[in-house]
């Protein structure tokens, strides 16, 4: 399958790091000699760290500059460095931290980039043109995905602009401790995902009537801006509906004013500041910090200075990372908010007895990544080298204004950050994977980026890019990142994605802190 490579490729990130990156699928075998001249002492699979000079035990060993754990034991020039020869460092103190020291030389703004997008009267863009129908209750999905199969059968035909339609199904509603502390979270959520720009301001509810997330607590008066003649609502026990067949026809008869509307809309030409795109990675490897997320990295530098918006999240992803990140906020208040978000995380996490090294999974230790400050390291790439302008938590919604970089504090969990960047209101996607998601969502278009060539090509249907190329010496961080930003427009106007185009959708999974009862 993989034509085989003569030389023997390492990635060193900085010139201060005693381990580099073994590239070479495959790996590299014991005895072979590397650039340079140093000579492997073990075999090194691919993704995994092979020791540059010898390190004595106690000593850092040093990834992108930083400390991501002290040798256990010497290990000799030409070692394969794995987790189990590594002590991780604990976790910084969220104290004396530098607050906006580092001020980010103002990039050149980027004009003249346009997509084609669907303008909605709050003044954000759609890249998709959807129906949505929000729900306030786990009881009623099995109604409602009957009532869009019968709206996707007998009346999209019949509306050929609107893409399609969307059952905002999940898992909250009852049973829950909805006055608990953190309970907000989930409904908020809920409430903004119903104002995603690719919904064209549309919001119409189904409920079933006695559950706790009653539809005038999920979407208060004057929440929804945009449909001034109140809430369109099906409650499924109202006196009204007699059997099932009733309660679908009804549905159906109110999603066709919705659909009346969308149908209406047609594409124009928005400037690319008009793009709201979350990045998130998942089923990382060591390559992630190497190739896809800093070309995400670039491309996200290119979206900031078309006057953009980029959002990064995933708090036991960045907590590693956190003064390089208090570092670069846009003024010490934004400093002040990434430490509140990443205190309130921990304090959440010991609740559960847990800390960040929860987060690695075995597939990410397969793939080369020792720890979770590996893992941060190469994560916080993909945020790009932009001042970080503000913070947003979980399950808010970015005001018009809030533009350029935003810190939007979600959990990493794939789906759950999915989830809160699409009610924070993204409405372009990037996805970097190393060891292979096939992750989408039906409620915006995912661009992934696979991390390695050998990836690309096993999974030729479900990557939409493929960021290998730098570890292959094919091309530049900066090319991938123009090629990626250039991809983002084409989307963002319409060109189907792999995931839109086998219609895989992940489940909406709401972040809700509080108890179950
Ligand atoms: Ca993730």
């Amino acid at each position: 399958m993989s034509e085989p490579q003569s030389l023997p490729i390492v990635v060193r990130m900085q010139a201060s790091d005693n381990v580099a990156i073994v590239a070479n699928e495959g790996g590299l075998a014991v005895g072979t000699e590397l650039p340079g001249g140093l000579v492997l002492v073990d075999r090194v699979p691919q993704g995994h760290k092979v020791a540059l000079s010898a390190i004595a035990a106690g000593e850092p060993v040093l990834r992108y500059g930083v400390s991501i754990g002290k040798a256990r034991q010497d290990i000799p020039a030409g070692a394969w460095v794995h987790e189990r020869l590594l002590d991780m460092p604990s976790a910084r103190a969220l104290t004396g931290l530098p607050m906006a020291t580092v001020q980010a030389a103002p990039a050149e703004a980027l004009s003249g980039y346009t997509f084609e997008g669907y303008v909605n009267a709050d003044g954000s863009v759609g890249t998709r043109n959807l129906l949505a129908i929000t729900t306030t209750v786990q009881c009623v999905a099995g109604v409602l995905a009957v009532a869009v199969k019968r709206i996707e059968q007998d009346l999209l035909p019949h509306y050929p602009n609107v893409d399609g339609v969307v059952g905002l199904e999940h898992t909250y509603g009852c049973g829950v401790a909805i006055d608990a502390p953190g309970a907000e979270i989930p409904i908020r959520t809920l409430r903004h995902i119903s104002l995603n720009p690719n919904f064209g301001g549309e919001v119409m509810v189904v409920s079933l009537g006695c559950e706790k997330l009653q539809p005038d607590r999920l979407l208060p008066a004057g929440s929804i801006p945009l449909q001034p003649d109140g809430l369109d609502l099906v409650c499924l026990q109202d006196a009204a509906h007699v059997g099932f067949e009733s309660m679908i026809a009804h549905i159906v008869e109110r999603a066709k004013h919705h659909l009346e509307r969308l149908n209406a809309r047609r594409r124009q030409t928005v400037p690319a500041s008009k793009l709201v795109v979350g990045v998130q990675c998942g089923g990382s490897d060591a390559f992630s910090g190497v190739t896809a997320n800093p070309a995400v990295g670039y491309m996200a530098d290119l979206v900031v200075r078309a006057g953009g918006t980029i959002m990064f999240s995933e708090n036991t992803e960045v907590r590693d990372a956190v003064e390089q990140l208090t570092a670069r906020a846009a003024n010490p208040a934004v400093a002040q908010d990434i430490i509140d978000q990443l205190g309130w995380y921990d304090d959440y996490l010991q609740r559960g007895r847990s800390d960040r090294s929860a987060n690695t999974t075995p597939g990410n230790k397969a793939g080369g990544l020792s720890n979770i400050v590996e893992k941060a390291m190469g994560s916080i790439i993909k945020s790009g080298s932009s001042a970080i302008a503000s913070v947003l938590p979980p399950g808010e919604k970015l005001a018009p204004d809030q533009t350029g970089l935003v810190f939007a504090a979600t959990p990493a969990s794939d789906f759950i950050c999915g989830t809160l960047q699409l009610a924070a209101g993204m409405n372009l996607h990037v996805f970097t994977t190393g060891r292979g998601t096939p992750y989408g969502l039906a409620q915006c278009p995912v661009i992934k980026v696979a991390t390695r060539t050998e990836l690309a090509r096993r999974w030729h249907d479900l990557m939409d890019f493929n960021a290998g190329r730098i570890a292959d010496g094919e091309c530049t961080v900066e090319e991938a990142g123009w090629a990626l930003f250039r991809q983002l427009l084409a989307v963002a106007s319409g060109e189907q994605t792999w995931a839109e185009r086998w219609k895989l959708h992940n489940d909406l999974v709401l972040f809700n802190p509080a108890p179950i009862t």
